[in-house]
C-alpha cells in the first residue's frame, strides 16, 4: 500500500504567532478527529520550521517541512538556505519545483534535479510539483510539459533514491483560482505519470510512488478527488491556513 500525504503549503503566509498558533490547533484536531494512516505534512516559512517542528514533536503522522531549498550545499551565497539546514531544523520534506518557484525564479528541471539530489543526500523527503499552465493544456501540451518535468527533475535517481520521491501534480492553472481540476482531469494525468514511472523504472515502483493532486482542493472537493485509484494525497495552499478547512481535508483521506 502507498502512502497517502497530506501536505499544507502556507507560502509567504503567517508570523511565528499565527503560524504557531495554526500548527497548535490543527495538530490536535487531527489527532482527536481523525483516525486515517495518511500522513500529514505543515510547510511553514523557513524561519518558522524549528518552531513548527519542535512543536509537532511526539504527534504521530504529523511532520514539517519545507518549500524549497538551494542546490548548493553551503558557502557564499546570500540569502538561500541549505538542506542541512533544513533537516537540522527538524523537517522531514521539501517542496522542490512548486509552480511559483518555477514561474517567478525561473527555476528549470536540470536546477530542481540538483536540488532533489541536495535533499536526498541530507535525508529530506522531496515533493516534487508537475504541471501545466493554461496556454500548455489548451494548446494539447501538457502531457509533453509534464513529461519532460519529471525525466529531467528525477530519472537520474537509482531506484533506493525514487523510491523516496513524493510527486505532486498541480495544473497551474488551478492553483489558487479556485479552479480545480475535475477528477477525471486529475486521474487522467496522474495516471500517465505512473505510466511515466513504470516504463523508466518498472510496475512496482511505479505503484510505490505517492502521487498528491494540488490545485484549489477545499473540503468540498477533497474527497470525490482521494476516492480516484491513482491520487494518493494533496499537496494544499490556501485552504491550509486554516485549521478547521486543513483538517477536514485530512479526515476525507479515510483509506
Ligand atoms: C499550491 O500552492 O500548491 C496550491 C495547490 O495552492 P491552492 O490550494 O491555494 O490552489
Amino acid at each position: 500500500m502507498r502512502k497517502k500525504i497530506i501536505a499544507g503549503n502556507w507560502k509567504m503566509n503567517k508570523n511565528l504567532e499565527e503560524g504557531l498558533a495554526l500548527v497548535s490547533e490543527a495538530s490536535n484536531m487531527i489527532k482527536d478527529e481523525y483516525n486515517g494512516n495518511a500522513l500529514v505534512v505543515f510547510i511553514p516559512p523557513f524561519i518558522h520550521i524549528n518552531a513548527v517542528s519542535k512543536m509537532l514533536e511526539g504527534y504521530e503522522n504529523q511532520f514539517s517541512g519545507a518549500q524549497n531549498c538551494s542546490n548548493h550545499q553551503s558557502g557564499a551565497y546570500t540569502g538561500e538556505i541549505s538542506a542541512s539546514m533544513i533537516k537540522s531544523c527538524g523537517a522531514n520534506y521539501v517542496i522542490i519545483g512548486h509552480s511559483e518557484r518555477r514561474q517567478y525564479f525561473n527555476e528549470h528541471n536540470q536546477w530542481l534535479a540538483q536540488k532533489i539530489d541536495a535533499c536526498l543526500k541530507n535525508n529530506l523527503l522531496p515533493i516534487y510539483c508537475c504541471g501545466e499552465t493554461l496556454e500548455e493544456r489548451e494548446s494539447e501540451q501538457h502531457f509533453q510539459v509534464i513529461e519532460s518535468q519529471i525525466k529531467e527533475g528525477l530519472f537520474h535517481l537509482n531506484v533506493n533514491d525514487f523510491l523516496k520521491i513524493t510527486i505532486a501534480y498541480e495544473p497551474v492553472w488551478a492553483i489558487g483560482t479556485g479552479k480545480t481540476a475535475s477528477t477525471a482531469q486529475a486521474q487522467e494525468v496522474h495516471a500517465f505519470i505512473r505510466t511515466l514511472i513504470a516504463s523508466h523504472y518498472s510496475n512496482e515502483i511505479a505503484n510505490e510512488i505517492t502521487i498528491q493532486y494540488g490545485g484549489s482542493v477545499k473540503p468540498e472537493n477533497a474527497a470525490e478527488l482521494f476516492a480516484a485509484p491513482d491520487i494518493d494525497g494533496a499537496l494544499i495552499g490556501g485552504a491550509a491556513l486554516q485549521s478547521r478547512s486543513f483538517t477536514d481535508i485530512v479526515k476525507a483521506m479515510t483509506h
